[in-house]
């Protein structure tokens, strides 16, 4: 039996529960009394809070103790705005210039009338004036709503707290017609007034607030239940503006200090947020001069430090964004060529660069990759994505970039394993229209490199002179013939001709030749059981199709199109019969090479299925 390992605590939670027990002595600063009802809060409560973007928490302390959200609710009533009213409309009513002054200060937009920013009082009651819904209580249960799945669970109203302050708020009423008089807020006050109350008086503990700046850090959706909160292009004006104006008169000092998009609340509560790493709550009701809670910002400043978080360090060096780069003659497809094929691609083959990319690209990681490929002097280039994680906006834009210079210099851009809805949906909209056609998709990095390949071997002879038939002696059905056996086999050959597009043989028809390709390209085709049709194969001067003819008869099984001009020779059943009595050692070699064939075949496919399920 193994023996059980002691328990011991994570090393983060460790961390945080040595980080509780250093600051819980620091009591300087009171609760807000100026809300009666705040007066009332025990004021040493004291919770740290760390969830991740994959929804992991960290907790120690009163974490569960509910408390009133109060003006971290701005920013998330800020983000129902922009859903509900659009950014233009948002920004006409609401300034984005930090104040320097306090919460409660009646700082207007001289002019305008409009509030400096939504963090303020004055924009959290505009903001609130343009929450969407026909009634007081539409508007309220869309606030809510927002919040709760913000938080990952149902919030509601204390009902204590937003009595008191609607009966005590004369200061935030005046705002209100403030507000009114410079026509940001329509008609009477008080519902917007009554909405903001109550989004104040939403009772969180903090876990729910970690849980809510975790949700803002990936991107809008809260990484607990899985469902989005808000659309993700509000999360950057959601965060830029806590940046700037989130913490009152001390945002300045904050972002020095501890460099995170952060909110507080006269409640005692602090988020702050890692984009693409984490969200923190802290609660802890004493508030200092500024209304910030002391003991939460000492805290958050000891985590910042401690744990490398402030969001203006540098990012540490990720992963060479090149897993692997190199020519088509050092890495061929899983395509079997002729010898005189393999002969012209190890000539040609540095023309073609692959690039095997991974991890996710932005503009910092693909720049180096376009770099190079700008230095290069590839004629095709292969761009795999299978080890690629996300494409930010910038890398999809400057790929467009690059097809559109592949465009200019006739370069196709190959572009390998894209998921659908990565790059895919992104990119289609930002191609130039003449660089549309020097970008080809590929669902698999080997069809990219047979693609290439095809293109190298298909292009014109340097003379520009017609690309010469292949001799019989150089195909591999000819191989190990004597040159007596060549003549009297070519002797038997019946030569065949089709124009590109032309089908030469049917599905179904009688079997009764084996095709000798000796120049141009086939395609085998089968038809889908649920109807449409499959490309099997294509195949190239030198190799064989239709042998089932000689060996089984019966009826074809797939089509065969010319994809070229083709030129064969036809080997009919009939004449193979005779040679096998006449011949019969020219009959067995020719057999003896198709079963070599055949069994590179098997030998491949059976590769295949095993990588299908590995
Ligand atoms: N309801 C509070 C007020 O308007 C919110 C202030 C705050 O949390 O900063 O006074």
């Amino acid at each position: 039996m193994t023996p059980a390992l002691p328990v011991a605590p994570s090393p983060i939670q460790s961390y945080l529960d040595t980080l509780h027990r250093a600051f819980s002595g620091l009591s300087h600063g009171q609760v807000a009394t100026y809300i009666p009802e705040l007066a009332k809060v025990a004021p040493d409560g004291f919770g740290i809070v760390l969830a991740t973007v994959d929804g992991h928490v960290y907790e120690v302390g009163d974490t569960r103790l509910p408390f009133s959200i109060q003006s971290v609710s701005k920013p998330f009533v800020y983000g129902v705005a922009l859903e509900d009213c659009g950014r233009a409309r948002v920004e006409q009513a609401i300034g984005m210039e930090p104040t320097g002054d306090p919460f409660n200060a009646i700082s207007l937009e001289p002019g305008t009338g409009r509030p400096l920013n939504p963090m303020i009082n004055a924009g959290a009651i505009a903001a609130a004036a343009l929450v969407a819904g026909a009634t007081e209580a539409d508007r309220l249960a869309r606030v809510l709503g927002a919040l709760s799945a913000f938080a990952g669970r149902a919030l509601d109203v204390d009902a204590a707290i937003f009595e008191s302050e609607r009966d005590t708020g004369h200061r935030n009423r005046a705002i209100g017609h403030m507000l009114r008089n410079y026509g940001i807020v329509d008609g009477d006050p008080e519902p917007a007034l009554g909405l903001y109350f109550r989004q104040c008086a939403v009772r969180v503990d903090c876990r729910d607030l970690a849980l809510m700046a975790a949700t803002l850090a990936n991107g809008g959706i809260n990484p607990a239940t899985g469902a989005r909160a808000v659309r993700s292009e509000f999360i950057e004006p959601m965060l830029s503006l806590m940046t700037t104006c989130g913490m009152y008169d001390f945002s300045g000092a904050w972002v020095y200090n501890v460099g995170l998009p952060a909110k507080s609340g006269v409640g005692g509560g602090i988020i702050a947020v890692l984009p693409g790493q984490l969200g923190i709550g802290v609660y802890s009701p004493r508030l200092d001069e500024r209304g910030n809670s002391a003991r939460g910002v000492a805290v958050c400043q000891r985590i910042s430090s401690d744990l490398g978080l402030h969001f203006l360090q540098p990012p540490r060096p990720s992963v060479a964004t090149v897993r692997a780069r190199y020519t088509l003659q050092g890495v061929r497809s899983k395509r079997r060529r002729t010898p005189a094929e393999s002969r012209l691609l190890d000539g040609l083959g540095q023309q073609v660069e692959v690039f095997e990319l991974q991890g996710d690209l932005r503009f910092a990681t693909l720049e180096p990759v376009l770099r190079a490929i700008v230095a290069g002097s590839a004629l095709m280039m292969v761009l795999d994505f299978k080890r690629v994680g996300h494409v930010d906006g910038g890398a999809t834009r400057m790929l467009a970039g690059l097809a559109s210079r592949c465009a200019a210099l006739g370069q196709p851009l190959l572009l390998s394993r894209v998921r659908r809805g990565d790059l895919l949906a992104g990119l289609d909209g930002m191609l130039a229209p003449q660089a549309i056609r020097s970008v080809t998709f590929q669902p698999a990095l080997d069809a990219a490199l047979e693609w290439c390949e095809r293109r190298l071997l298909a292009r014109p002879a340097p003379d520009g002179a017609a690309r010469a038939v292949l001799p019989l002696a150089d195909s591999r059905l000819c191989r190990g013939l004597t040159a007596d056996e060549l003549v009297q086999l070519q002797a038997q050959l019946r030569r065949s001709q089709h124009e590109s597009g032309s089908l030469i043989v049917q599905r179904g028809e009688p079997a009764d030749a084996l095709y000798l390709l000796s120049a141009g390209e086939v395609s085998v085709i089968v038809s889908l059981p649920g109807g449409g049709h499959k490309r099997l194969s294509t195949l190239s001067a030198g190799m064989v199709f239709g042998e089932a003819a000689l060996i089984a008869g019966g009826q074809r099984s797939a089509d065969v199109r010319a994809d070229t001009a083709v030129d064969c020779w036809a080997l009919s059943a009939e004449v193979f019969e005779r040679l096998k009595l006449e011949q019969p050692r020219l009959a067995i070699t020719l057999l003896h090479n198709l079963l070599a064939t055949a069994s590179e075949t098997i030998g491949r496919l059976t590769a295949e299925v095993a990588a299908l399920e590995g």
